[in-house]
Order: structure tokens, then C-alpha cells, then sequence
């Protein structure tokens, strides 16, 4: 087999050495395999287990729309797909396929949905013709079901498989949580993409923007991904293997090294003190940033509750997720950032509001797609308002522009504290409401932000991505995406040192908060507060540990008005060095 190496961006570190997966565009390949005669019966029993559960979540969409949290005209889509789910065709006939084939639960059902959808192309009526679409998204919320829980044949499998994908969106990365891939490959992607940054939560190796793993890749041939180094070997031989299994164990020891600095302070040589805080997705990464000496969430991206899924979270749920998060962290901040749909984050229900609009990272997104959909806004706000009450919850808003905006969002606020207290709904009444800083006007306006808001955190990759109008997820832009840009060193400058100067908390949360190479520019330009992926916690740490802010000041000084990019990079190595 002929060995070759592909060159993409890193955007996980490590090393994984594993079996290749193809997977389509969205959704994971199904694995076809042999289960054996004894297996049979609780193969059967899988799928009926996944069956039940997506009635269950059908049954808690239902109660949603009755409580007026998802519109009412989702009720007859609803109505099919229960019809859909407890016909025999689709509930029944997999099994028989399983006994029959005696093949795995997703295989059967991949099968009969092949079927029923042949079916469905020969119906003459256009509207039950239509409705093919609706077999297939039945189908498929079964297999997911079925696909975050493998047999234990897959599972095995899994264990040492590295997925290859031309492109996936930041819902379908998420999905992969549940699943034990050793490593992850794209086409495309940029390192601050959605998809890059969920990659990264998964906390294995990634590379992206390979340009073309997936046609050079076939299935099952061996990899090793070096997230650190960028690169991707195919088809080692022995002599790269055992190297690379030896660079595997020395990671591992250096990371084990770094554990001892969990409980340390983050303290510069100087006396310094650094807030080192995590990024989280959901509440299910709060276990590793904890694990990591998180000193509390700067970022919560709430937004990904919507995704994967059918209804809109509930008030309640999101309470209970919100909750669940600040009594986790007790009474460490947790900072809640209100939903940020829209540009590369759509929720199928919301699709008809956003829409696909003709410049999406430009268009209703954020807290412009808050502001236009208020009821979502405010059921949001009460959840989180109503988890102030179990912990120490901040309020921050994406994407601010302008003042107006500042003010709208404050009344919401207000409107929500006014609808708990009158049910007598505890909550924190002084809880702290910040703005994200992420676009070149919101920099220039920073004065007047900061007399309206009791924090601002800074969200780079937008930042990046406005500033040089170079969109963050377009693979083909990507090399004009430069977090050194002469501009963008300027404008973080201006906005660290104004909100210093009129003593506002700041923070950055966006990809440059962890990186290693960024964190003493950071610091001299007074920065105090980095939140990031727990993942990068400690190195980070080490880094904060061993620098002496005084003595960066004289090159960060020259960095703040340097012109020339070749200058900046040299000058940042000598920060570094
Ligand atoms: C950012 O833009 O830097 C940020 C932290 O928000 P997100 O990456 O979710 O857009
Ligand atoms: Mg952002």
C-alpha cells in the first residue's frame, strides 16, 4: 500500500493512530456487520429501544407546542411522524431484516428506509409523494438514536476509528460526542469555524482544510493524524509507526505533568494574577473544565441546546441545563451567552425566520435574530434569570453593534426579572449583563458600552472575520485570515486598554485566548481574563506561570503600532523566545 502525507490545518493538537471512516456530506455512513446468532435477540431489542425513545422525544415535542413553546402549526408535522414512526413497515420490518440478514440494527434500517422511500417515488400524488421526506427524517432520528448507542461489535470498531469527512457542520460535529472517534479529518473548514471549534471540544486530534482526504482516503486504511503538526500520514509503514507511537507516550507524559497545575493560581512572575476560565458548549463538558482548573465559564455558547433536534428546548429544559451548569460550578461564574443562531448555526425550526440569507455571517444573527424573535428571546432570559438563583450567572450578548441594540436587550431583561417576579420566580436580581465585542464598531463604540453593560468579553474569531471581511468558514479565504493582522492588533489594543482605563472587566473569549503563541501579547496588552477550551487551560497556565509582564511592555509597546505584518511576527517571537 503506498504511503503518503496530507497537509491541512491542526486545529486539535495530539497524535491518533487509527482505522479510517468515510463519512457523507451530513450524516455518518451506516456500518454494515455481521451480528452473530446469539446477538440477535438484543440487536432486536436495540432497535426497539430506539424506537421508543425518538416516540419519547416526539411525545416531549408535543408537550412543548401545547405549553406555546414550539408554534402550534409543527403540530401536524408532529402528528406524521408518529404515524410514520409506529407503522409496521418502519417499526417492525427492520427486525425481520436483523434476523433475517442477521445484520446490525442501523444496516436493517437503512434498508427498509430504501425501500420505503422507492415506495414512495412511485406514489402519483404529489402531496403524499411529498412526504418521502418525512419517512427519511423519521428514519434518520431513529438511527441517530441507534448510532449513539452502538452494539458492542461497533463499539469495539470505533474505538481506534478516525473520521473523514468533506465537510460537517458544527450540529453534525456536536452529534459526534457521543461517539469515541480517535481523531477527525475535513476538506474544508477554517481554524476559527464552528466546526473547527466543536472539533476541538471533542478533544481529539483534527485536521481541516485537507483539500481532498476524502477522495485520497479510502475506508479502513490506516492514519495517523498529528494535530500539532498538521499533518496526516496514510498508510504508514512500520518504522513511522513506532515513532509516532513513541511521540504518542511522550504527550501523554507531558500532559500528565501539566495536571499538577490544576489547582495552582495563574500568577505571573510578577505577581499577576490571571483569570483562566472555559469555553463550554454544553453541560456535559463541565466535568473537563473542571478537570482543568477552570476558574469559571467566560463563554457558554448556548446555542448549541438548539441544534440536533426537532422542537426548540423549553424553558424549563433550557432552565435545567442552565442550572445544572451554575450549580456545577459552585458559585464560580458562569458566563451565558444568549443564543448566537443564525450564519453558520441554524436550527431547522428557525430556518423559515433566518433564512438563507444572501450573506449569512452579515444577516440576522445573534442578538439581531434575539431582538427580531422576541418570544424565543424572553423565554431564554427567564430560563437563565431563573438559574441566576443556583449560582453565580452572568448575561452576555453576542455580536453587539450599536447602543440601540444595548438598550432593546436591557428592557428585555428587564421584561423577563418583571415576569418571574411576578410569579414570585426567584432569581439573581443583580445579575451581571455583559456585551461580546466582535465587531470593529462595537471596538470604536467601547466607551459608551461600557457605561451600559458590567462586562465585556471579546470574541476574536468575529472580531477577525469583520475586521478583514474574510468569512471565517470559507476554506478558500482562509489564508487571509490573519489573528496577526497589523489592524486586528490595534483594534484589541484600543479595546483591552479602554475598557482598563474605565476599570470594566474584559475578557477574551474567542480561539486567541488559547493559544499558546498569543498569550504574553495578550497579557501586555492587560489582559486578565482568558476563556478557552478546557483544553488548553493548562498549557496556558504554564505559560502565565513562567512570564514577567514588565518585561514584555517595551516590544508589546512597538507591537500596538507597528505596520508592517513581518515586523509583528518577529516582534512576537521575540516575545515568545
Ligand atoms: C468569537 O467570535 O470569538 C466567539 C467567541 O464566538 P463564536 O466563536 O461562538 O462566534
Ligand atoms: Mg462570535
Amino acid at each position: 500500500m503506498v504511503s503518503f502525507a496530507l497537509h491541512g490545518v491542526g486545529v486539535s493538537g495530539g497524535i491518533a493512530i487509527g482505522r479510517a471512516q468515510l463519512v457523507s456530506h451530513a450524516t455518518l455512513e451506516v456500518a454494515h456487520y455481521v451480528v452473530p446468532p446469539r446477538q440477535i435477540p438484543a440487536e432486536v431489542e436495540r432497535f426497539s429501544t430506539a424506537v421508543k425513545e425518538v416516540q419519547r422525544e416526539l411525545e416531549a415535542l408535543h408537550l412543548a407546542m401545547t405549553s406555546g413553546d414550539v408554534p402550534g402549526e409543527f403540530g401536524a408535522f408532529l402528528d406524521v411522524h408518529w404515524m410514520i414512526l409506529n407503522d409496521p413497515t418502519l417499526s417492525d420490518a427492520p427486525k425481520k431484516i436483523i434476523a433475517e440478514q442477521r445484520c446490525n440494527a442501523e444496516w436493517a434500517l437503512t434498508q427498509q428506509m430504501g425501500v420505503l422511500v422507492e415506495q414512495f417515488d412511485q406514489i402519483e400524488d404529489p402531496y403524499l409523494r411529498e412526504r418521502k421526506a418525512d419517512v427519511v427524517q423519521v428514519g434518520e432520528r431513529v438511527l441517530k438514536r441507534l448510532m449513539g448507542k452502538r452494539g458492542a461489535t461497533a463499539a469495539n470498531a470505533e474505538e481506534q476509528t478516525i473520521l473523514v469527512a468533506h465537510d460537517l457542520s458544527p450540529a453534525d460535529v456536536i452529534q459526534f460526542k457521543h461517539h469515541h472517534f480517535a481523531a477527525f479529518l475535513t476538506d474544508l473548514g477554517g481554524v476559527t469555524s464552528h466546526t473547527a471549534i466543536v472539533a476541538r471540544s471533542l478533544n481529539v486530534p483534527a485536521v481541516v482544510a485537507t483539500h481532498n482526504a476524502r477522495q485520497m482516503i479510502r475506508d479502513g486504511e490506516m492514519l495517523i493524524v498529528d494535530g500539532g503538526n498538521h499533518v496526516v500520514i496514510v498508510n504508514p509503514d512500520r518504522a513511522v509507526l513506532a515513532e509516532y507511537r513513541l511521540k504518542q507516550n511522550e504527550l501523554e507524559i507531558a500532559r500528565q505533568k501539566l495536571k499538577r497545575l490544576r489547582t495552582k493560581p495563574a500568577e505571573t512572575i510578577d505577581g499577576e494574577l490571571v483569570e483562566l476560565e472555559a469555553n463550554i458548549e454544553l453541560p456535559d463538558d463541565l466535568p473537563q473544565a473542571l478537570e482543568n482548573g477552570a476558574m469559571g465559564v467566560g463563554l457558554f455558547r448556548s446555542e448549541f441546546l438548539f441544534l440536533n433536534r426537532d422542537g426548540l428546548p423549553s424553558e424549563e429544559e433550557q432552565f435545567e441545563a442552565y442550572r445544572k451548569v451554575a450549580e456545577g460550578m459552585e458559585g464560580k461564574p458562569v458566563t451565558i451567552r444568549t443564543f448566537d443562531l443564525g450564519a453558520d448555526k441554524q436550527h431547522e425550526l428557525l430556518e423559515g425566520l433566518t433564512r438563507v440569507a444572501p450573506n449569512p455571517a452579515l444577516g440576522l444573527r445573534a442578538v439581531r435574530f434575539c431582538l427580531a424573535e422576541p418570544k424565543l428571546f424572553l423565554t431564554q432570559l427567564r430560563a437563565i434569570l431563573r438559574a441566576s438563583h443556583y449560582g453565580k450567572v452572568r448575561i452576555l450578548i453576542p455580536m453587539i453593534a450599536s447602543l440601540g441594540e444595548i438598550d432593546q436587550t436591557l428592557a428585555m431583561i428587564e421584561h423577563a426579572k418583571e415576569s418571574l417576579r411576578e410569579q414570585g420566580a426567584p432569581f439573581d436580581p443583580g445579575v451581571a449583563i455583559g456585551g461580546m465585542i466582535e465587531i470593529p464598531a462595537a471596538v470604536l463604540s467601547i466607551s459608551a458600552f461600557v457605561r451600559k453593560l458590567d462586562f465585556l468579553s471579546i470574541g476574536t474569531n468575529d472580531l477577525i472575520q469583520y475586521t478583514l471581511a474574510v468569512d471565517r468558514s470559507d476554506e478558500t479565504v482562509s489564508h487571509l485570515y490573519d489573528p496577526m493582522h497589523p489592524a486586528v492588533i490595534k483594534l484589541l489594543a484600543l479595546a483591552i486598554g479602554s475598557a482598563n482605563r474605565m476599570k470594566s472587566p474584559i475578557a477574551v473569549c474567542g480561539e486567541m485566548a488559547g493559544e499558546l503563541a498569543m498569550t504574553r501579547l495578550l497579557l501586555g496588552l492587560g489582559l486578565r481574563n482568558f476563556s478557552m477550551h478546557p483544553s488548553h487551560l493548562l498549557t496556558v497556565k504554564q505559560r502565565v506561570l513562567q512570564t514577567e509582564v514588565k518585561a514584555l511592555m517595551p516590544v508589546v509597546d512597538r507591537m500596538k503600532r507597528v505596520d508592517d505584518p513581518a515586523k509583528l511576527i518577529s516582534l512576537l517571537d521575540r516575545l515568545n523566545a
